[in-house]
C-alpha cells in the first residue's frame, strides 16, 4: 500500500526517537512492499525558533492532507527555556492543543502493556500480575468538564468557581463505536466507566453505551464506577481489556495504568477520529534533560508508529511484527538506560533501533 506520513520530529528527544521510528517503518516497507511518502513538519518549540508560532497554516495544511501523522514530543525545559517567557497561545503546547482541535481527534487511545521482561518495574506485588496485563484506555478528548464553561464570580462576599461538564449523545456514541471496534481487535470486552450514581452526564453516558452495545453482541460490556476502577487498576489489572471513559476520568485513569506499567518509555498512544485518520506519539514529554544524548528510549514511538500501521492503515501482521521484533529485543537482554537492570546490556536510542529492525528480519 501507499501512504503519505506527515512527520513531527518537535524538541528535545524528540528528533531522535522519531529517527528510530522512522528507520523501523522502512523496514516495514522493504519487508512487506508498502510506500510510505514522509513529509516533515514543524510544530512546538523548534517551528516558534523557525517561524514564530507553535505550529504555522502551512505545517497544519500538511497534516490535514496526510493519512496519519506520526509525532516525537514537543516542548524544552519548562523553568529554563525561553519559549515558556512567550505569551501560552504562542509556547510549544499551543501547537499540540491547535493540530488536536483542527483534526478533530476526539478518541484518546493508551495501551498499558506488562511486558514480563520488565516486571520487576511494576509497583504492584508480583502474584498480583503474574502473567502480566494488557489493556487500552479509551478517552474521550475534546468534550466534558475539561471543554465546559467555567467561571470564577464574586457571590456573597466570596469568590465561587464553576466547571460545567456536558456530553452530548452524538459525542458518547461516536467514542462507543470507536471502542467496541477496537475491541473486537483485541480480547472483546469493554469496560465502561462512569460516575453513574452521581451524574447525569454518567448517566446517559451509560444509556448511550448500551445503546451501541447491542450492535457488537460478540463484544460483553460491563459498566464500573470510576472510584472503583481506580482501585481495581491496582488490584486485578488482568480483568481490563478495553476501558472507555469521558475526558476526566480518562486523564486519571490513563495515568495510572501507564504508572502501574513502570516504564514511560515504553508507553505509546494515538488520537483518533471518526474516519480511519489518526495522530501517533509516545505518551511522554520530550525529555529535554537526556536530549541529545543517545540516551533516550525509542521503543514508545516505535510501538506509536505499530498503532499507526495497525488503526490507520489495517496492517495488522505489520504491526504485529514490531511488536513482536520488541519483544525479542528485550528477551535478548537489551536494554536503554531507563528500563535497565542488571545482568542486561544498556544501548543507547540508535543501537535499540537497529536491534529492533534486525529482529524484524528481511
Ligand atoms: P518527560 O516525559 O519529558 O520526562 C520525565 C522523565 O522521564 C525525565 O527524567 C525524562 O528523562 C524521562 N523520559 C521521558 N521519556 C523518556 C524516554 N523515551 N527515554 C528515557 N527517559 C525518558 O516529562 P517532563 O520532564 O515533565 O516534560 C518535559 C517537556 O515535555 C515539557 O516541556 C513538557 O511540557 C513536554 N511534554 C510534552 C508532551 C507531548 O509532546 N505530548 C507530553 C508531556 C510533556
Amino acid at each position: 500500500m501507499k501512504a503519505n506520513i506527515a512527520v513531527i520530529k518537535g524538541d528535545g528527544i524528540g528528533p531522535e526517537i522519531v529517527d528510530e521510528a522512522m528507520k523501523v517503518l522502512r523496514a516495514i516497507e522493504k519487508k512487506y512492499n508498502h510506500q510510505f511518502d514522509f513529509t516533515q513538519i514543524l510544530m512546538g518549540g523548534a517551528s516558534i525558533d523557525a517561524c514564530g508560532v507553535p505550529l504555522s497554516d502551512e505545517a497544519l495544511a500538511i497534516a490535514k492532507k496526510s493519512d496519519a501523522v506520526l509525532l516525537g514530543s514537543i516542548g524544552g525545559d519548562t523553568n529554563t527555556s525561553p519559549w515558556y517567557q512567550l505569551p501560552p497561545e504562542l509556547r510549544p503546547e499551543a501547537g499540540l492543543l491547535k493540530i488536536r482541535k483542527e483534526l478533530g481527534l476526539f478518541a484518546n487511545l493508551r495501551p498499558a502493556y506488562l511486558y514480563e521482561q520488565l516486571a520487576d518495574a511494576c509497583p504492584i506485588k508480583p502474584e498480583l500480575i503474574k502473567g502480566g496485563f494488557d489493556m487500552m484506555i479509551m478517552r474521550e478528548l475534546t468534550g466534558g468538564l475539561y471543554f465546559g464553561q467555567r467561571s470564577t464570580e464574586m457571590e456573597d462576599g466570596q469568590l465561587v468557581a464553576r466547571d460545567a461538564m456536558s456530553y452530548s449523545e452524538s459525542e458518547i456514541r461516536r467514542i462507543a463505536y470507536r471502542a467496541f471496534d477496537i475491541a473486537r481487535l483485541r480480547r472483546n470486552k469493554v469496560t465502561s466507566v462512569d460516575k453513574a450514581n452521581v451524574l447525569d452526564t454518567s448517566r446517559l453516558w451509560r444509556k448511550v453505551v448500551n445503546e451501541v452495545a447491542v450492535e457488537y453482541p460478540d463484544v460483553s460490556l460491563e459498566h464500573m464506577l470510576v472510584d472503583n476502577c481506580a482501585m481495581q487498576l491496582v488490584k486485578n489489572p488482568q480483568q481490563f481489556d478495553v476501558i472507555l471513559t469521558e475526558n476526566m476520568f480518562g486523564d486519571i485513569l490513563s495515568d495510572e495504568a501507564s504508572m502501574i506499567t513502570g516504564s514511560i518509555g515504553m508507553l505509546s498512544s494515538a488520537s483518533l477520529r471518526e474516519d480511519k485518520f489518526g495522530m501517533y506519539e509516545p505518551s511522554h514529554g520530550s525529555a529535554p534533560d537526556i536530549a541529545s544524548m543517545d540516551k533516550a528510549n525509542p521503543i514508545a514511538t516505535i510501538l506509536s508508529a505499530a498503532m499507526m500501521l495497525r488503526y490507520t492503515f489495517n496492517l495488522v501482521d505489520e504491526a504485529a511484527a514490531i511488536e513482536k521484533a520488541i519483544y525479542d529485543v528485550l528477551e535478548q537482554g537489551y536494554r536503554t538506560v531507563d528500563i535497565f537492570a542488571p545482568g542486561c546490556q544498556q544501548v543507547g536510542c540508535r543501537q535499540m533501533g537497529d536491534l529492533i529492525v534486525e529482529n524484524l528480519g528481511d
